[in-house]
């Protein structure tokens, strides 16, 4: 017996890779799936009706790199490619990204030549941060925040108004506490290594290029050929999660919704017992984790203390969504929407204009995004829903200047819903992976928690954890 705890995206791309690998028919293995909830997909929520989808959770995905052409190869294995509905280069979307400055909305740079034209925020073409760069001496670090790294080697203004509300619309989270190595791994060492980025980046591009490799299935392939920017998923993302699902069941797994794991007791090297809510022991032989860090610490406590303190020192935030729909078309110039920057102290993240984006909306559909990092100063313990929606409304009001009510709008206030990697997370990861394994406990980590906070990163760590343990 395998078992998976989870059945979010990182739970069921599990099943789909052990499956995949033959790991259950060659072992002659069964394999079950616990899920505390009444339904699979975790964060991945949609509300789908004749006029418009909300998206409660994520809304669209990267096809870009090994993490990204991966994902469109698991998508076109579940049947799902006719669904797929791409943003290509040329659509406003990908060339519309705003962030809201100075009571300003601003368009960021999005093709090589406004990097050499000055673009508000901004007080310089972007192509000086290169000179920038060059002139900053080296400094030796074994980790850094994101926002501190950009601030020395290509200056204050790309920290503030490039990284910043980039953060946030990846994370939710504050770019002064985020590991560099979320987002800029290869541009730090650059600087560790060789002085500085460009001289990292000038000296990559004599050496050959190593990493990952990939067979790309049709999808994956008509992807890079048609450079598309992001894509969703047609009838709303959850139509993913819920194919997964059903090519988990279609392959005998044993899906066992309503039955959240409150215990791990690891018995030896290759026996692990799930105690569940109504008293029940599970047992396997080996236990695929995909619930959150927080999640599993409080599991794992009784027996492994200190791995159960390692696990709760990874933070999570919690963020509000606000979903509207109007029924009136195009109130909103069509792009992809916009982020703001912390320094800007509102009290929201970002919209998203759902409408562009998405297809088959017959209206005008926003997503609000509010708190992250500072949900708890800004809005407190016990905030409601219907005071998120008259703080996202007053803000789409001022910033979009629409002044009409939506004909329909969803709050979720999603609980510690999105992990941080602050400074000092990676190696945190690898000391709990190297504990599990010095104390020989039968358990795999994958999902958001630890490889990666993004779909992509949460699918393909499932496929590495799979490949593995084999
Ligand atoms: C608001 C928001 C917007 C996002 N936008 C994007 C986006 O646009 N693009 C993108 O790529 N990514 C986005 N993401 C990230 C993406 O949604 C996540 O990476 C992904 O959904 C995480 O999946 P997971 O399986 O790791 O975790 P989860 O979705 O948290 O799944 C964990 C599952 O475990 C279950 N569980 C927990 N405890 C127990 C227990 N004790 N016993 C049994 N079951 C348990 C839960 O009920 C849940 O179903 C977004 C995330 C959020 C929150």
């Amino acid at each position: 017996m395998a078992a998976i705890l989870g059945g979010g995206l990182g739970g069921l791309s599990t099943g789909y890779y052990l499956l995949k690998n033959n790991v259950i028919s060659n072992n002659n293995l069964k394999l079950f799936l616990v899920e505390a909830t009444n339904s699979c997909g975790g964060w991945i929520k949609s509300i789908r009706t004749k006029d418009y989808i909300f998206e409660q959770g994520p809304r669209t995905i990267r096809p870009k790199g090994v993490t990204g052409l991966n994902t469109l190869n698991m998508i076109q294995d579940l049947g799902l490619s006719e669904h797929v509905s791409p943003i290509t280069p040329e659509h406003p979307a990908a060339k519309n990204r705003m962030i809201y400055v100075n009571q300003c909305l601003h368009t960021l740079p999005s093709n090589i030549k406004s990097v050499f034209q000055t673009t508000q925020p901004f007080s310089k073409p972007l192509i000086y941060a290169v000179f920038y760069d060059l002139r900053q001496p080296q400094k030796h670090m074994q980790d850094d925040s994101i926002y501190n790294f950009v601030e020395r080697r290509f200056g204050k203004e790309i920290a503030d108004y490039a990284i910043s509300p980039m953060i946030c619309g990846i994370c939710a989270g504050d770019a002064k506490e985020i590991s560099v190595k979320f987002l800029m791994k290869t541009l730090f060492e650059w600087e560790q290594s060789h002085g500085g980025v460009m001289k990292g980046f000038m000296k990559s591009i004599f050496r050959s290029k190593s990493g990952d490799t990939l067979e790309l299935s049709d999808l994956a392939r008509k992807a890079q050929e048609e450079k598309w920017n992001v894509y969703s998923i047609k009838g709303g993302l959850e139509t993913f999660p819920t194919a997964l699902c059903d090519h988990l069941k279609n392959n005998e797994v044993d899906i066992q919704m309503n039955s959240k794991i409150e215990e791990i007791d690891f018995v030896d090297s290759s026996t692990v017992l799930l105690k569940n809510d109504i008293g029940e022991k599970l047992q396997a032989h080996h236990v695929y984790s995909s619930i959150p860090s927080h999640s599993l610490a409080k599991l794992v406590e009784k027996q492994h203390p200190e791995l159960a303190k390692s696990l709760n020192e990874i933070p999570f935030v919690t963020v509000a969504i606000v979903n509207l729909f109007f029924e009136a078309q195009q109130l909103i110039t069509p792009a992809f929407g916009f982020l703001v920057p912390p320094i800007e102290n509102s009290p929201i993240l970002g919209v998203v204009f759902d409408s562009c984006c998405i297809p088959d909306q017959n209206g005008t559909v926003l997503t609000v995004m509010l708190g992250g990092r500072w949900f708890k100063e800004r809005f407190g313990d016990d905030v409601t829903e219907e005071q998120l929606l008259s703080i996202a409304m007053k803000e789409v009001n001022t910033i979009l200047k629409i002044n009409i009510q939506p004909s329909v709008n969803n709050v979720s206030i999603l609980r510690n819903c999105i992990p941080q990697y602050v400074i000092g997370h990676y190696e945190r990861v690898d000391a709990i992976r190297q504990y599990i394994v010095k104390n020989n406990l039968p358990i795999s980590l994958v999902g958001s928690s630890y490889d990666g906070v993004g779909i992509n990163d949460v699918i393909y760590s499932a496929k590495k954890q799979v490949e593995d343990c084999i």
